[in-house]
């Protein structure tokens, strides 16, 4: 595995870029923010990204539906200019 540009300090999920890579494993790190130098308590970009990935996939497909259903309304308004009048009755 390459040397990664940075790693991810998980006491204080800095990103680090004062850390020894050797042989596809972290073997010195210094977190500046917070004084962590033990390399067990670092993670690889990659790592930390796919568990934020699982929880910001579900969040996005919320969002992604919330905003269909705006651009519909949107679309609806453009094709009625009193679409807006509409909209204030509705709440
Ligand atoms: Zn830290």
């Amino acid at each position: 595995m390459a040397r990664p540009d940075y790693i991810i300090c998980l006491e204080c999920e800095s990103e680090v870029e004062d850390f020894t890579w050797r042989e596809g494993a972290i073997q010195r790190a210094s977190c500046e923010v917070c004084g962590n130098t033990d390399p067990d308590a670092f993670s690889l970009p990659e790592d930390f990204d796919q568990e934020f990935d699982d929880e910001e996939a579900d969040e996005a497909a919320l969002e992604t539906d919330d905003e269909e259903d705006k651009e519909d309304d949107e679309y609806a308004d453009n094709l009625d200019d009193v679409g807006s009048e509409d909209d204030e009755e509705e709440r």
